[in-house]
């Protein structure tokens, strides 16, 4: 069986002072020991949380390079986060590829790179509103998955990699995916994986949705088949993201 996963996007939120207290809030919490959480707080903030954290919830940094270092100003590498004992990484979030300009290319080398080097990572796909209304979701989620795929070259790296399904349309707007639109693209990226990579790391890579998950919509969309997780941005700086930790019965 999938272990249920949760994990925390911070984005470009907090201080030094609310990172502490959110920190605080999670050491304190009590946590369904059959879910693995994944906290990613912005890279300023990274080795704080790692300090304070609880040694069972890892930590993410929300990007990484894909050069093992050198002069390329304002970026983090490999080894340095694991130097620093950060575990994982966020790669081919929305925000980035389309505030960042990252390509399907660029996501696809920082995910080989990331998992060659022993960074696990979490890697985004999802369609617009635009895209979604025109009936193109699915080709655009299996175009993203291509890309990713044929750059890993085989089954190997996906052992270390989790899939979030985050719908663009349904980030930060309040308007979640219903459980019938998300586990129908779930079990699509499944089906895809099975018959593009392997029936196993189909039956065991974790698909997880993200946009507007909240304490009160995580309960129904955690009992789909293929949804093993969230990843949560905005409710996961709130006392809720114990909710949605726990919320798979
Ligand atoms: P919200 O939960 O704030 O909609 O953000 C989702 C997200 O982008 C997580 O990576």
């Amino acid at each position: 069986a999938r272990k249920f996963f949760v994990g925390g996007n911070w984005k470009m939120n907090g201080t030094i002072e609310s990172v502490k207290s959110i920190v605080d809030g999670l050491n304190k919490a009590q946590l369904d020991p059959n879910t693995e959480v994944v906290i990613a707080p912005p890279a300023l903030y990274l080795l704080l949380v790692r300090e304070h954290l609880k040694p069972t919830i890892e930590v993410a940094a929300q990007n990484v390079f894909d050069k093992p270092n050198g002069a390329f100003t304002g970026e983090i590498s490999v080894s340095q986060l694991k130097d620093s004992n950060i575990t994982w990484a966020i790669l081919g979030h929305s925000e980035r590829r389309t505030i960042l300009g990252e390509s399907d290319a660029v996501v696809a080398s920082k995910t080989k790179y990331a998992t060659d080097g022993g960074i696990s990572v979490i890697w985004c796909c999802g369609e617009s509103l635009e895209e979604r209304e025109a009936g193109k979701t699915l080709d655009v989620i299996t175009g993203q998955l291509k890309a990713v795929s044929e750059k890993l070259g085989g089954a190997e790296a996906w052992k270390n990699i989790v899939v979030a399904y985050e719908p663009i349309w349904a980030i930060g707007t309040g308007k979640v995916a219903s459980t019938e639109q998300a586990q129908e693209v779930h079990a699509a990226i499944r089906k895809w994986l099975k018959e593009n990579v392997s029936e196993s790391v189909a039956e065991e890579t974790r698909i997880l949705y993200g946009g507007s998950v909240n304490g009160k919509n995580c309960k129904e969309l955690a009992t789909q088949p293929d949804i093993d997780g969230f990843l949560v941005g905005g409710a996961s700086l709130k006392p809720e993201f114990v909710d949605i930790i726990n919320s798979k019965q």
